[in-house]
């Protein structure tokens, strides 16, 4: 895997560097990448279209003056809150999917090439007895997305799956039945993003949870992954050096050029408490890149 598909999340760069001109510096210079996925924790589809297309407007040019190329722009902290595409009542289910028509304007006007994320959460009430009824509303509401994306210009349609029973798709023979509904019927094609926190988390898949079957079962489609240091019994997004985290970067590393996946841009996905000082949180994702950066490169030239 080589550095030109390795970037970074800008979920780093919440509330401390959310001017374009800051988060590209750092990226370009600091931290040496050329690739970027954007986070809407930077910029709400909500907000008020003159507004945030002035805002997008101003995130592509800095992007793009510092040599940047924004792959994607993703699902963050602050949407992933909301019980988006599964929340229990229609009305709620008709302003996600209003979201997502937003989601993918602003994701054409930062000159993204594909939107995503994870499509939502069912309540503790509606997800033992609804997820048949609510599971083919999905699939027509991400149909009506990937048909958005292309009127957009958007080449794809990114779905991250979430470590948790009430939320689809959470594991790996549930990301395969949804690609193979979705087969076929979709405008722009869907791929699967892998959060290594999510995939490996072990209170639900099990001690012996491992990279590879998602590798297997799913192989090019897979669009993206998302790295971070964790203690597999949390969806930790933590970074390096962290003592509370084991994440091996250089066996993720084998087993994705293993699977033929080494092209696959991989994005480094940390985030911070609002509280931690700021010089800290640089120093910790410089070191994270770097950690990455050795890692990813080692394996390429073995
Ligand atoms: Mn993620
Ligand atoms: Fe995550």
């Amino acid at each position: 895997m080589s550095h030109v598909h390795f970037g970074i999340n800008l979920g780093f760069a919440v509330k401390r560097w959310p001017e374009p001109e800051a988060w590209a510096e750092l990226v370009a210079e600091r931290l040496g990448l050329k690739l970027v996925q954007f986070t809407f924790d930077l910029l709400d589809p909500w907000w008020p279209e003159a507004e945030r297309r002035l805002l997008a407007h101003k995130a592509q040019r800095a992007a793009a003056a510092a040599g940047l190329t924004i792959h994607s722009a993703f699902v963050g902290l602050a949407s992933y809150t909301y019980n988006g595409l599964l929340h229990p009542e229609p009305a709620g289910r008709r302003a996600a999917l209003e979201w997502w028509r937003r989601a993918v304007d602003l994701a054409a006007e930062l000159g993204a090439s594909a939107v995503g994320g994870p499509l939502g959460g069912m309540s503790v009430a509606s997800a033992p007895n609804q997820r048949e009824r609510l599971y083919p509303l999905l699939l027509d509401d991400v149909r009506a997305i990937t048909e958005w994306a292309a009127a957009a210009g958007l080449r794809e349609m990114l779905i991250e799956p979430t470590p948790l029973t009430r939320e689809i798709p959470h594991h790996i023979d549930e990301a395969r039945r949804l690609l193979a509904d979705l087969d076929g019927t979709t405008a722009v094609p869907v791929r699967y993003v892998i959060d290594v926190g999510h995939a490996l988390y072990r209170p639900l898949y099990g001690s012996d949870a491992a990279l590879e079957p998602w590798l297997n079962a799913l192989g090019h489609r897979i669009g993206v992954f998302h790295l971070q240091n964790t203690d597999f019994q949390s969806d930790s997004h933590w970074g390096w050096p962290d003592p509370r985290g084991h994440f091996d970067v250089p066996a993720f590393a084998r087993a994705v050029q293993a699977a033929g996946l080494g092209e696959t841009p991989t994005f480094l996905e940390v985030f911070y408490s609002f509280e931690m000082d700021d010089q800290a949180v640089l120093d910790n994702i410089t070191q994270s890149v770097e950690h990455c950066r050795r890692a990813l490169a080692t394996s390429d030239a073995g």
